[in-house]
């Protein structure tokens, strides 16, 4: 079953990827998303805290798709919470980062509908 619930989406991702570890070194200088996500499980296991709801929804805004790390499961995963949270909360509570993400998204699918002429090279048959 689908979970719905970007947090839990999210923490899904961090078990994973805390389970594997191998982000924790390959993507700690290029990525955002992923030393936050190994800062946030040190500090779990350091102070059995788990991480907050509003920690995860940081979590989820740091990774701005840039596909440098390996798995496209759990790049799927992070922008299904991502779509999730501005889903349930709208843009109000997310920060600016999230809001220009989620622009830039639905100005692309103004192109991808678009089929008039001047915008062929963007249009259905270029996607
Ligand atoms: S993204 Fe993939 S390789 Fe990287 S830590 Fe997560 S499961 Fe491991
Ligand atoms: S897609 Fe997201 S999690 Fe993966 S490297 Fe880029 S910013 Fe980091």
């Amino acid at each position: 079953m689908i979970n719905s619930i970007p947090e839990e989406k999210i923490r899904a991702v961090i078990e994973a990827c805390s389970d594997c570890d191998v982000c924790r070194h390959l993507m700690d200088v290029d990525c955002l998303f992923f030393p936050q996500l190994y800062r946030l499980w040190d500090q779990e296991q350091e102070t059995g805290e788990p991480a907050s709801s509003r920690d995860l929804r940081d979590l989820t805004d740091r990774c701005n798709f840039c596909a440098l790390c390996p798995c496209p499961n759990i790049r799927a995963d992070i922008i299904d919470a991502k779509t999730t949270v501005i889903a349930r909360d709208g843009l109000g509570l997310v920060s600016g980062p999230l809001k220009r993400w989620s622009a830039s998204v639905r100005f692309a699918a103004l192109f991808r509908k678009c089929s008039m002429p001047c915008c062929a090279i963007a249009g259905p048959a270029a996607v």
